[in-house]
């Protein structure tokens, strides 16, 4: 058993994979019986016997690549996750063989620091002041702050947690006050109804706002929404907007929210999971125009940073509001020590943390910000190609014109059909793509996440619909 020759094999049959998906060779999506999958790849033999390299390795790669759904398909459509630059994959291979459990300095100085230096770089896309070493402690701006989690379901666990610290300090030795209310809109992710539920609110604690038909909050409501939450003698807890959606991937009007909770001096999340990476572009970051005015932010790197899962920032306006989102002593870890660098501990749910950083930093490094930065304007932009495209055809309807790389459309007709072509398509392995239910329907849902895509796929997506369509 070699490393260099095993490592070789693997990076061997992942570059055959990597070129015949884009190429289309393969169905973009095939879901054998997990039965069928544990006996086709002898588990049970290769356990027994052990000994998995060289040629071993090589065949039990083939087969278990053959089991995956290919997200370097063109036809990939489906869901939000990256379509990885391999760089990040070297990335989270590097972080996997050294190891670097970084959530002390000590444990991987460099993973460390990169994660320290994407925070800053993440801050500074925001409009926020990055870390220094030692924080500054100047009148004025306060500086930001930010931690790198497994998934922005975390991250907004991790943001909320902070935002409770700071309305109800108490809630870490007490108890969470049966005061708070989360005020959300119905299109935001259910990850902030889990983060209210075991945040100890409980799910009558989250309050629905008011939205305009592409589901979006309605700011000219909020006045109404804060004064029912004081009638009622309840408190907020946060103001969560979404920038953009899930289902659609519309985005909230943050600066409108913003400055509403900064005159009211509420805490504002904004989860910007899949669609903060437009800030990168110079064209497309109106579409969070006013997000420096918020207090977090959740923004995934394994969206639309073309970074493997996971890596998510959650990132705050205030440093030290995170620093208190887990009080907490463990003093063989956190006592006061002169140190060269920096201790993530106090600011993640997670004691052993993997070197996240590393997999956006290579990624980044490999494209560089501006590379970046046009991969989210051409995904965005073939989502609105692909819109015009749809609105042409007679026997389709859209949802919504899309501001970001999410499309929603449905065949004339029935729920039940749209469910029907999806299945079908799903079965035929030639696209992949998902559904959605929007204001009561449901929707046929493309997110543009390939950089190969092309509107000539839509196209033939269209195609094969149809012809599903009179198929029956
Ligand atoms: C994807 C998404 C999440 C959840 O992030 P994970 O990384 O999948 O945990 C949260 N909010 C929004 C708006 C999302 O799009």
């Amino acid at each position: 058993m070699s490393f260099l020759t095993d490592t070789e094999l693997t990076a061997k049959a992942l570059d055959e994979y990597y070129e015949r998906a884009r190429r289309g060779d393969h169905p973009v999506i095939a879901q054998p019986a997990l039965g069928q999958v544990v006996a086709d790849l002898e588990l049970e033999r290769l356990v027994r016997e052990g000994g998995l390299s060289g040629d071993a390795l090589t065949a039990f790669l083939q087969r278990y690549l053959d089991t995956t759904t290919r997200l370097h398909h063109p036809a990939y459509m489906a869901h939000q996750v990256a379509v990885p630059h391999y760089a990040g994959a070297l990335g989270a291979l590097i972080d996997g063989f050294t190891n670097n459990a970084m959530a002390i300095y000590e444990m991987g100085a460099g993973a460390a620091s990169i994660e320290f230096f994407v925070v800053n770089w993440l801050l500074q896309k925001v409009g926020w002041l990055p870390a220094s070493l030692p924080p500054r402690s100047a009148g004025g701006m306060p500086e930001g702050g930010g931690v790198l989690t497994h998934g922005g379901s975390l991250a907004n666990l991790t943001a909320l947690a902070a935002a409770r610290s700071r309305v109800a300090p108490e809630a870490w030795d007490e108890g969470t006050p049966r005061d708070l209310v989360l005020l959300v809109s119905p299109e935001s992710h259910y990850s902030i109804a889990r983060a209210a539920g075991i945040l100890g609110l409980g799910q009558k604690q989250v309050w629905q706002l008011e939205v305009d038909g592409r589901g979006a909050i309605l700011p000219d409501r909020l006045p109404a929404a804060l004064a029912r939450v004081k009638a009622e003698g309840k408190r907020v807890l946060a103001l969560v907007a979404t920038a953009c959606s899930t289902a659609v991937g519309q985005y909230d009007p943050v600066r409108e929210i913003g400055q509403f909770c900064r005159a009211e001096g509420l805490w504002l999340h904004v989860d910007g999971a899949h669609g903060a990476s437009a800030l990168l572009s110079a064209r497309l970051r109106s579409r969070l125009d006013g997000v420096e005015l918020a207090d977090s932010l959740v923004w995934d790197a394994h969206k639309m940073l073309r970074t493997p899962t996971l890596c998510a920032a959650v990132l705050v306006r205030d440093g030290q509001m995170l620093d208190r989102a887990f009080e907490q002593e463990a003093s063989y870890l956190f006592h006061e020590k002169e140190q060269p660098g920096y201790d993530f501990i106090h600011r993640t749910v997670e004691c052993t943390k993997a070197g996240l950083g590393l997999r956006l930093f290579m990624v980044l490094a490999a494209l560089g910000e501006a590379g970046l930065a046009r991969y989210v304007e051409r995904q965005f932009d073939l989502a609105a190609e692909a819109h015009a495209y749809l609105e042409q055809q007679p026997d389709f309807e859209t949802a919504v014109r899309p501001q970001a790389n999410i499309v929603c459309f449905r065949a004339r007709g029935t729920d039940e059909l749209q469910l029907h072509l999806r299945d079908q398509l799903i079965c035929d392995g030639d696209f992949y793509i998902s559904t959605t239910d929007f204001n009561g329907r449901r929707y046929l849902r493309l997110s543009f996440m390939n950089p190969d895509t092309t509107l000539d796929d839509v196209k033939r997506l269209v195609a094969a619909l149809r012809k599903l369509s009179a198929e029956g």
